[in-house]
């Protein structure tokens, strides 16, 4: 196991019911530490950029839409195997389908507003951390 880095945003249905800090007590009770946060509300063309290996999907327009109605919060998530803890802690895309105990499962309203993004590997958690973050605002 190795200590990793990866990228999550708490999305506009998680800020609106003010679930910042559960969200943040499920992570830091399963052992990730929180190294970097912001809350920001995303301008049309970050979240199409953030979002685009979505471009060409039915559901892209009203992502981005969703993604921009109100503030996120990105985070840099830290631990053992962070990448894989995460997707497992937020359970699946489609809270109907995601495991119980799950962020999603407890908190998502809909398949689109399911309250978290996380990366799905190693290398998008990179590309996705320097979107939102320089190295020096993240503090291990
Ligand atoms: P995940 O966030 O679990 O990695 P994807 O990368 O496939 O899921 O999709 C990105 C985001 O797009 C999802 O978290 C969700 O907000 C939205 N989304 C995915 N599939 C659908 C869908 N069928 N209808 C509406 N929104 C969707
Ligand atoms: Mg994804």
């Amino acid at each position: 196991m190795a200590i990793e880095r990866t990228l999550s945003i708490l999305k506009p249905d998680a800020t609106r019911r003010n679930l910042t800090g559960h969200i943040n007590a499920i992570f830091e009770d399963a052992g990730l530490a929180v190294l970097a946060q912001k809350r920001i509300l995303l301008t049309r063309a970050q979240a199409e950029s953030f979002y685009g290996v979505h471009r060409e999907r039915g559901f892209f327009n009203d992502l981005v839409s969703y993604m921009i109605s109100g503030p996120v919060v990105a985070q840099v998530l830290s631990g053992e195997d962070a990448v894989l803890k995460n997707r497992e802690l937020m359970g699946a895309t489609d809270p109907k389908k995601a495991a119980e105990g799950t962020i999603r499962a407890q908190y998502a309203e809909s398949i689109e507003a399911n309250s978290v993004h996380g990366s799905d590997s190693a290398e998008n958690a990179a590309t996705e951390i320097s979107f939102f973050f320089a190295e020096i605002d993240i503090v291990a």
